[in-house]
């Protein structure tokens, strides 16, 4: 750009002045053609006679050549160059009938030069030759020059100062993000890069931020994972140490207690196996690798597991009813279903008062299929209905440890049913003290029932 400002608008000024010379030299180089027409031969003499009352021409010099290139008349005051030869290239060129004009410009003055023939009859009878030397205008012509060459210094100034504030600017902000990305790599999760402006580089930091802020809560919830897993194995060990230990410690342990001890050691030892189970189901889950889903009708399944349940229903005294629409059918695996339907309402009887009640009714509204599970149990408080899917979650840890629950079975559940594409909710029951845990699940197109 500052290239093309300095030498543009100068070839265009150079030309125009050169396109003024060249018509200034041709008017001038007329007038004097034209007090010379009328002579027949050129002489000295009459030359100077014709030339002498012209007035002021404009341009520096004026000759007048014979045919052979004499110069007869030169208007310069002191050394003229009356009877030398004039071979200029112009002066020749206008000896053989044309008009020659030549300008340049050099780092002091414009100089232009221009020569046409004197016609007598059509006959050339000698040429005018005019030169000029315009140092005014070279000069202005030299501080637009320099003025071009100020602006392009103060412009490159002004482009340098601007990248290096920019670049300072922007390379400080990449820094920063940089420096955050190190902090959170190496595991400082709490920390957060500053975010300044609306720019590219602050919506690239918000939404590192963003990032890590889901790094923060996953890492979290693996490490709450993680111990809580640990505890929930510690405490069936733990059990089980301390009933080895009694036996071995105690030399007159009669039989009926010693078979107590080693059945409560089993107990726990089950406990251990139903966790661990649970625990390696989640991780199943939580891999994305879930078997592949077939079309699985519900109500057979549903039956299988009322069939399942109805014994411990009846020690708890509780009625199991049901209810299933024969068109409900789901893509998913009847592991998943089973693992569904059994949880929620073992949960049902699990935490049920006496007299209690589950009813399980499966129903297709569109394209859905809804699984409601409800119970008059205990019910869920406020405050816990929003923790109860998470992992190790218990209302109350006694009463659930106690009855066998390892607090991963609705964590389960929830996994099972969003890997299906389908939702769970749990809520109070609307008439009287219990829960309904409602699952939608996609319908399965195709198969009889449609
Ligand atoms: P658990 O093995 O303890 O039953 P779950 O994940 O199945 O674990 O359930 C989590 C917690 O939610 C339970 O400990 C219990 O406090 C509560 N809960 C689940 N289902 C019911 C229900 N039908 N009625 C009352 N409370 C329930």
């Amino acid at each position: 750009m500052l290239i093309l400002l300095n030498t543009y608008p100068l070839l265009v000024s150079q030309n125009l002045v050169f396109k003024s010379k060249a018509a200034g030299m041709t008017s001038s180089v007329k007038v004097i053609e034209s007090a010379l027409s009328g002579l027949e031969r050129l002489t000295e003499e009459n030359v100077g006679q014709a030339l002498s009352g012209m007035e002021e021409t404009g341009v520096s010099r004026i000759l007048v050549t014979d045919t052979a290139g004499r110069i007869l008349f030169d208007s310069r005051e002191s050394g003229g160059a009356q009877g030398l030869y004039a071979f200029y290239t112009e002066v020749v060129q206008a000896l053989r009938g044309n008009d020659a004009v030549f300008c340049t410009y050099n780092d002091a003055a414009f100089i232009s030069r221009m020569a046409s023939p004197v016609v007598y009859h059509n006959q050339i009878v000698g040429a005018v030759y005019a030169y000029e030397y315009d140092a005014e205008q070279a000069d202005l012509f030299k501080s637009f020059q320099s003025n071009l060459l100020k602006i392009s210094g103060i412009i490159a100034l002004a482009v340098l100062v601007l990248s290096v504030v920019l670049s300072r600017v922007l390379t400080a902000q990449i820094g920063e993000l940089l420096a955050a990305i190190r902090h959170v790599r190496e595991g400082a999760y709490t920390h957060r890069a500053a975010v300044k402006g609306n720019d590219e580089i602050s919506q690239i930091a918000t939404e590192f931020n963003s990032l890590t802020d889901r790094l923060q809560t996953t890492e979290n919830a693996r490490r709450r994972f993680v111990s809580d897993a640990s505890h929930e194995l510690k405490t069936p060990l733990a059990g089980i140490r301390l009933l080895t230990d009694s036996i071995l410690h105690s030399d007159d342990m009669d039989s009926d207690t010693t078979r107590e001890f080693v059945s409560d050691i089993g107990r726990e030892a089950e406990r251990l196996t139903r966790i661990t189970e649970n625990l390696l189901r989640l991780t199943r889950l939580d891999s994305a690798v879930v078997p592949e889903a077939q079309r699985v009708e519900v109500c057979p399944v549903l039956d299988r597991v009322v069939r399942m349940l109805s014994m411990v229903a009846r020690d708890h005294n509780i009625t199991l009813t049901h209810q299933c629409d024969p068109r409900a059918a789901v893509m998913a695996t009847e592991d998943d279903l089973h693992q569904i339907l059994y949880n929620l309402m073992e949960n049902g009887i699990k935490y049920s008062t006496v007299d209690g009640f589950v009813h399980t009714a499966v129903s297709v509204e569109g394209h859905t299929v809804v699984i409601t599970v409800e119970d008059n149990g205990i019910g869920i408080p406020d405050e816990d209905m929003a923790h109860i899917f998470e992992r190790f979650y218990r209302v109350d840890k006694m009463r659930s440890r106690a009855i066998g629950g390892t607090g991963l079975g609705l964590s389960i559940v929830q996994d099972t049913v969003a890997a299906r594409g389908g939702t769970i909710t749990a809520a109070h029951r609307p008439s009287g003290r219990g829960t309904v845990f409602t699952v939608t699940l996609p319908l399965a197109e195709g198969g009889d029932a449609q």
